[in-house]
């Protein structure tokens, strides 16, 4: 398919059905469009509840030998898919702009972070562990070990199309569990090429099906009800992922829930300006501030907020905004109209309730789904972009008075998925990361994702860990053994 010379040609438009490429059973299939100028990019297949049932059944059938194949082999084809993707770098990145927008170095910096998940599994697929002890009446041994917890669905945002995937196949493949991917409907063209990737590298037949859908629940809801699933691992927005835990209820599925955030960025009196500029540069307008770790409020001291917030609103000044494909551009369009018109709506609240706006503010004219990038100050406590997710490029700066105060503006939200602050000291710096209440904390870094590290949230933010060693917990069940 192309559109205006820009080629998606090389993705498979069906489904990846255990392994190999099929139609929708209904024969249905939908549009995928570029955000950067709303013209079309590729029509796939749609998967339905009979796609989804037939993905099971492979997977089912499969999931026996795929738990029995040697941890080794199970680590190698992992590699061998991380090295493909290499090979196909500037293929997924293009995609990935297309049909997400954020800029090709953006999706470069996603193809390596995503990959990486498939490298560390890899490496994780042989360290599976256990426990052996004395039982403490000596009448005999308690041996602890793990196997997989069998088939799993995975759901993902159009956010991360790739990072968001990979985090969840690799370590379900490493510990020996087969699975079916349900990607973002705005942004399933990357994941289709993920297919082709295990397709090449041998993926035995039944362990990997990928089924895009324009209806999500038509797909997930006979998939949970059938007991032959074991797992959901979800990652999206909060009320989703409720929606999904008490569907999951009937079934006793086990859950992951990568949830939505709210992360306060904040700039102690004692802060490096000049690097907290550039870490809140990185932490809100990274994706286009479309990112659940991304820095939704920027609290600073009054002592240093007019400094910060005028090196802040000149950098932001000096950003050319564009479609994600033209090499100029250093901030894309958003997803979709839909997701601009929360963002318009959340900045003209706040303007309404007294904001002022000292950059941007408002949606271009002309063809794709851009928002300006802003900056907001002077932000009354009522606003609503204090208590939601903006996932978009604007910056709302508030004022605090010393520590305690911005420890106690930062943890003031429902969620808890990541946290940022900036201070030279150290002592304050132990201080204040053990104070914040989310699952990652930031200190000095605007950037925190890392393959190897565990992501993931509480409160609102949901529970399950993504990556690092606790990754692979999510897709083992403990077994007892008396022996
Ligand atoms: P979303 O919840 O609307 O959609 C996420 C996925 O769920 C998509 O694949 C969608 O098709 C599917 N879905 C929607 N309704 C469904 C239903 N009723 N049944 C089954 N599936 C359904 O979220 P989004 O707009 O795609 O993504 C943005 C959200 O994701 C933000 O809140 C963001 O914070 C969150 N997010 C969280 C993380 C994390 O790791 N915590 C990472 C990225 C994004």
């Amino acid at each position: 398919m192309t559109s205006t010379g820009r080629t998606t040609e090389s993705v498979p438009t069906q489904l990846w059905m255990g392994g190999e490429l099929a139609p929708a059973a209904s024969g249905r299939t939908f549009d995928v469009l570029d955000p950067s100028n709303g013209q079309l990019l590729a029509t796939i297949s749609d998967a339905g509840a009979e796609d989804g049932l037939r993905a099971l059944e492979m997977a089912a059938d499969a999931q026996d030998e795929w738990a029995m194949t040697p941890p080794r082999v199970r680590g190698e084809i992992l590699r061998a898919a991380y090295e493909l993707i290499h090979l196909r770098a500037d293929e997924f990145a293009k995609v990935m702009t297309l049909e997400m927008g954020k800029t090709l170095t953006e999706s470069h910096g996603e193809v390596n972070y995503g990959a990486e998940f498939l490298r560390w599994f890899a490496e994780e697929a042989v360290r599976i562990g256990g426990r052996y002890s004395a039982a403490p009446a000596g009448n005999g041994q308690i041996l602890v070990t793990k196997s997989p917890v069998g088939p799993v669905l995975a759901v993902t945002p159009w956010n991360f199309p790739l990072a968001m995937g990979t985090r969840k196949i690799a370590p379900a493949l490493a510990a020996g569990c087969t699975i079916i991917v349900k990607p973002a409907e705005d942004t399933p063209l990357t994941m289709q090429l993920l297919g082709k990737v295990f397709a090449d590298v041998g993926l035995p037949a039944g362990v990997l099906s990928i089924l895009p859908t324009s209806t999500a629940p038509t797909l997930t809801a006979p998939l949970m009800a059938d007991p032959r699933l074991r797992k959901i691992t979800f990652t999206g927005s909060t009320a989703v992922g409720k929606l999904l835990v008490r569907n999951a209820a009937d079934n006793l599925l086990r859950t992951s829930m990568e949830l939505g955030g709210n992360a306060p960025f904040v700039v102690f009196d004692d802060a490096d300006i000049d690097a907290a500029v550039d870490g809140a540069m990185a932490a809100k307008l990274r994706n286009g501030g479309q990112a659940c770790t991304a820095a939704n409020r920027l609290h600073v001291d009054n002592s240093v907020i007019e400094e910060f917030t005028d090196k802040l609103t000149s950098r932001i000044a000096a950003l050319r905004m564009g479609p994600g494909i033209d090499p100029d551009t250093d901030i894309g369009p958003l997803i979709n109209d839909r997701q601009r018109s929360v963002v318009a709506d959340l900045v003209d609240d706040a303007v309404a309730k007294g904001a002022r706006v000292r950059i941007g503010g408002s949606a271009p004219a002309g063809p794709g789904s851009f928002f300006t990038p802003t900056v907001l100050d002077n932000i009354t406590s009522d606003a609503r972009l204090l208590q939601e997710e903006i996932f978009g490029p604007v910056a709302a700066v508030i004022g605090f008075d010393g520590e305690e105060d911005g420890i106690a503006a930062a943890n003031d939200t429902e969620f808890g998925l990541a946290s940022y602050f900036y201070t030279r000291d150290i002592v304050r710096a132990t201080r204040v990361a053990s104070r914040l209440k989310s699952g990652m904390v930031g200190v000095n870094r605007g950037v925190i994702s890392d393959a190897a590290a565990p992501f993931g949230g509480i409160k609102q933010s949901g529970y399950g860990r993504e990556g690092g060693t606790e990754g692979i917990d999510e897709y083992l069940d403990t077994k007892y053994i008396a022996l």
